[in-house]
């Protein structure tokens, strides 16, 4: 796969998970009974997209499958706060859709260069065993444990945005004319598929700019996966007009009207948002022997606008540029997708579902049980108080019971086995 144009991965990410908070207390000569000074674990590290216009391909991204952001470090002694986790920054091309992998559903549409999108958050730090003191508990043996954070599975699309699109077949002269309007430095040459990526470059035209992509590889059959040309019809959608060039000489023994209307139908048959694109249709290679007869003939058959040029030697660019210009001008720019955008939400935290087991215990599932045993010791009496109550509050004892708990049936919650007490 080295060097081909990488425009579609899937990949696993995770933000890191919290750091420990720390049970410590205060110990140093002469200080016998010191204080609780356990620091708070640190954040993890979030996992951030950023858009960047000098990334043209999905490429990095083939050949490693996790990214993982760094986890936050565990509190320690002396109210020492656990150092945060770094943030891992994934610097994507612009144009690139972010979907969750499971829905399909969109996250985030990089459109512009520098967005900025945080797709998982890292995970809190614990509190250290110092934030536990109050008026009755002075001497917390218990801290909280950092919250971990789930693995996430996306799938980045690149959809490149630009104003221009140019189509044709192989060798008509897209990637010269891309050279000849713009400063990009196409790879050119006399035989088929020599352009494995979509080429962009920036066209100036006295007071306009606007961004021109060479779209390779269209052939007969692309739009049922012929050549390399369905990869690259996607990349058609974002624009705004189609240039449509056409080797006029039909140097390589094809009719150029045949060639025009082969390409017209791939687009068709992709999507009629493509068919409907407008159009310039340029007739390139005028400078050879014999074009100018076959060019009559080509304009008779196709019925809008025909620009003729020539490439190699730039004669009428300035008219094709006009044209581009105008039509450009009557056309509404193109927007980022409209979408609702999905995100991962921390699991909703106070869920709980009481599961009778076949030989007579129970056992407490859900969210509820994750956040009680990040936060409880269970051999320190007023954490595991904390825990009656919370069980007692939520009125699992009573359900625990209706679905026939008796004194000394054995309950689980989390790693935690309890006797349950009527
Ligand atoms: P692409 O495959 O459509 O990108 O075509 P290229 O730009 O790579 O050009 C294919 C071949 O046609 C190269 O040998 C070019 O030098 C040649 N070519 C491009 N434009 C012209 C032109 O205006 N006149 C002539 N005679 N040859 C051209
Ligand atoms: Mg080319």
């Amino acid at each position: 796969m080295k060097d081909a144009f990488i425009d579609r991965v899937s990949i696993r990410i995770k933000a890191g998970d919290g750091g420990n908070g720390a049970v410590s207390f205060i110990h140093y000569k002469g200080v016998v009974n010191g204080g609780p000074d356990g620091g708070d674990g640190g954040n993890g590290g979030d996992v951030i997209f950023r858009a960047d216009r000098h990334v043209a391909t999905l490429s990095e991204f083939y050949y490693k499958n996790i990214y993982t952001a760094e986890n936050g470090e565990n509190g320690g002694q002396k109210n020492c706060y656990g150092k945060a986790g770094k943030d891992l920054i994934l610097t994507v091309p612009c144009g690139t859709i972010i979907r969750d992998a499971l829905s399909g559903e969109i996250i985030a549409d990089m459109f512009y260069d520098g967005d900025e999108v945080t797709v998982l958050k890292g995970g809190e730090g614990g509190k250290g065993n110092a934030r536990f003191v109050n008026s009755l508990r002075h001497a917390p043996h218990f801290a909280q444990n950092g919250e971990k954070t789930e693995q996430q599975k996306v799938v980045l699309e690149l959809k490149t945005i630009a104003d221009v699109g140019l189509v044709g077949f192989p060798n008509v002269g897209k990637s010269t004319l891309l050279s000849v309007i713009t400063k990009a430095k196409p790879k050119i040459a006399n035989y088929h598929f020599t352009t494995l990526s979509p080429n962009l470059g920036v066209a100036e035209y006295h007071d306009n700019t606007f961004v021109v992509a060479d779209i390779p590889g269209l052939i007969e059959g692309a739009s049922e996966g012929a050549g390399l040309g369905i990869s690259f019809l996607r990349h058609i959608e974002r624009t705004r007009i189609i240039v449509h060039v056409v080797d006029v000489s039909g140097i390589e023994g094809r009719d150029p009207y045949d060639d025009y209307c082969k390409i017209n139908n791939e687009l068709k048959s992709y999507s009629e948002k493509l068919a409907l694109l407008p159009q310039i249709v340029v007739a390139n290679k005028t400078d050879v022997f014999g074009a100018e007869e076959k060019l009559a003939e080509f304009k008779k058959k196709v019925n809008c606008k025909v620009v003729p040029i020539s490439a190699i030697r730039h004669d009428n660019l300035n008219e094709l540029l006009t044209e581009i210009v105008n039509m450009l001008d009557s056309l509404p720019k193109i927007e980022p997708e409209v979408f609702e955008p999905f995100t991962y939400s921390k699991p909703e935290r106070l869920t709980y579902e009481i599961i009778k087991n076949d030989n007579g215990t129970f056992e407490i599932v859900g969210t509820l049980t994750e956040v009680l045993c990040r936060n409880v010791v269970l051999d320190d009496p007023s954490s595991f108080g904390y825990l009656q109550k919370v069980l007692r509050d939520r009125g699992i004892f009573k359900e625990l019971k209706k679905m026939g708990a008796t004194d000394g049936t054995t309950v689980f919650l989390g790693g935690i086995e309890f006797e349950y007490l009527d």
